[in-house]
Formats: C-alpha cells, sequence, structure tokens
C-alpha cells in the first residue's frame, strides 16, 4: 500500500503549501516536514525576547485574504520544553511558461541578522501589491530559519550551535533537519539566503552551484547597489572576492541536497549591518527581485538548464 502511495503521490498537487486546508491522512504520511526533538539546551533563553509573531503578523494577514500566499506553520520541532514552528509561506506567481520555476528564500538562520528576515517580509508585501514581479514562479519563504535564535537575538540556536554550519553532515538539530527536508522535496531551481555582516561596510554575494549563477549576482549587486555601496575588498570573510562576489562558502551552509543534479543556483546575500533599515531592506528586495528578472530570461533562452 505505501508503495502504491508513494508512485501516486505527487508533490505539486499534494504539497504542504497549496492546500490551505488540511491534507488528507494518507498523504500527510509522506509530507517531508516531521516534528522533531531537540538536542539537549545549553544555556537558558535570555529574558528579553524579540516576537516571531510581531515579525511574521503583515505575512499572515496577507495569506489570510490573498490567493497568491499560502501560510504553514504546521513544521513544528521541541526547544526547552516550548514548541516552536519553522514558519513557510509560498508566493504563487501569475502562470507563467510550462513547469513553474521553484525558488526557496531563506532568512533569519543567525539569529542576530534580522535585517534578512524584515526584507523577506517587505519583498512578500511587494509581490501581493505586483504580482507579476513572480510570473512563472513558485516562492517558496522561510523567513525564520533559526526561531529560537531570532527570538533571543543570537547568532546560534537556542542549543548553541551555528545552524549556517550544519547542513548535509547528519546534524541533529531540528532546524535543519526540517529544512533539509524541504530542500529535498522541494528540488529546488534556486536557493537564496539573506544574511547580515557586520564586519562589511558593503553589500556582497557569495555564488554557488550552477555556473550560471555568476550571471544572475551582477545585476543583483548593480540593483542592491543603488541603495547601499558594494564591498569592494579583495579578501572577504577569509574568502577571495572580486567586485563583491565570491565564489567559496564555509562547509555546512544550507545549500541544496550535495547529490542533487542538475544544481540549482545559489545565492548569497549579505547586507553591512550598520546602514539604516530601510536602505539594508531596499538593498535586498532590489537584489531579489533582479535575480527573479533575469533567471526568468535564462529559463526563456534555455529551459534545460
Ligand atoms: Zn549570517
Amino acid at each position: 500500500m505505501a508503495a502504491s502511495l508513494t508512485k501516486s503521490f505527487n508533490p505539486e498537487t499534494a504539497s504542504w503549501f497549496l492546500a490551505k486546508e488540511k491534507p488528507p491522512a494518507q498523504i500527510k504520511k509522506f509530507m517531508p516536514i516531521v516534528a522533531t526533538q531537540s538536542p539537549a539546551i545549553a544555556q537558558p533563553p535570555p529574558a528579553r525576547r524579540r516576537s516571531l509573531a510581531d515579525l511574521l503578523a503583515p505575512l499572515d494577514s496577507i495569506a489570510a485574504h490573498s490567493p497568491n500566499l499560502v501560510a504553514n506553520h504546521e513544521a513544528r520541532f521541541e526547544a526547552g520544553g516550548e514548541t516552536y514552528t519553522l514558519p513557510r509561506y509560498l508566493f504563487v506567481g501569475p502562470k507563467g511558461g510550462d513547469t513553474p520555476i521553484r525558488v526557496g528564500i531563506f532568512a533569519g538562520i543567525h539569529g542576530d541578522e534580522p535585517e534578512g528576515v524584515r526584507a523577506a517580509v517587505q519583498f512578500i508585501k511587494l509581490l501581493e501589491a505586483k504580482p507579476e514581479l513572480a510570473a512563472g514562479y513558485y516562492l517558496s519563504f522561510y523567513p525564520v530559519c533559526n526561531p529560537t535564535g531570532l527570538e533571543d537575538g543570537t547568532r546560534h540556536s537556542r542549543s548553541g550551535k551555528d545552524l549556517n554550519r550544519e547542513f548535509w553532515g547528519s546534524s541533529n538539530e531540528p532546524e535543519v533537519r526540517l529544512l533539509q527536508a524541504e530542500l529535498i522535496s522541494r528540488s529546488f531551481n534556486g536557493i537564496i539566503s539573506l544574511h547580515t555582516d557586520d564586519t562589511s561596510d558593503g553589500f556582497y554575494g557569495i555564488v554557488r552551484g550552477a555556473t550560471l549563477t555568476k550571471h544572475l549576482i551582477e545585476p543583483a549587486l548593480q540593483a542592491a547597489g543603488k541603495f547601499l555601496p558594494r564591498d569592494p575588498r579583495s579578501i572577504i570573510d577569509g574568502f577571495q572576492a572580486r567586485n563583491g562576489v565570491i565564489r567559496d562558502a564555509y562547509d555546512g551552509v544550507l545549500s541544496a541536497p550535495p547529490k542533487v543534479r542538475p544544481r540549482p543556483f545559489e545565492i548569497i546575500l549579505e547586507t553591512p549591518q550598520a546602514p539604516p533599515t530601510f536602505l539594508k531592506e531596499c538593498a535586498f528586495v532590489a537584489a531579489l527581485k533582479t535575480i527573479l528578472t533575469e533567471y526568468r530570461k535564462f529559463i526563456a533562452f534555455a529551459p534545460n538548464l
């Protein structure tokens, strides 16, 4: 029975984010997300906490009435006796070509980098106002990849781990396992992560994955450059850089499953921390918008890239 269900399971129609109601039990069995147990807690949470609900309230209110945006708070995990969700949002753009282009946008995996979280919220607001920007796309947003860290304002999760060094290495961190399940089941054409660098004065990008990625980052940095200067250094964060582009990254960063072929495009956008919030958000949003536009052009010319 399980085999026949697997065979007939269609991830596009049965996925969590296409059904606003609860999916039928037999489909739920195959949903990638499962609640997992947190490892031991390394330190008690600080008293002052940022409210995740407040940060995400604009998205949940859009999802409540929009035909384009679906919110899903079903991915749960335990940390220190409390239940957390790893929130996910799907923005379905107007129909474009044949197959929707699936892109995952990830933010807040370092809890002390709320800029990316806010930018993801702003970008979804923009898409809601101008859905044609997302024509042809299924955009999966994971705006809070490290809920406990974001709540506490710490880079690490409450278990003491840098979650962005844990991917594809048999991690026991529940957030990483939930995200890995998504990265496997969604088979993204592109993956974009948003980060903040408190040691940089300029905006920069890290490119990995598909070779076309390098053609996406330059226009993205140009677009961001209307708001924030580019980091001109030849070494950024210990890596060789050219024109604000790095082609290497730490092991264990959030990325496509190692064996996936063809490789999706993978871009990490880094904003400097010091500039005003408004400029950081505008730079991120401009870069995201540009990546979607540029990648759509590539797909139109070479659908098998
Ligand atoms: Zn970061």
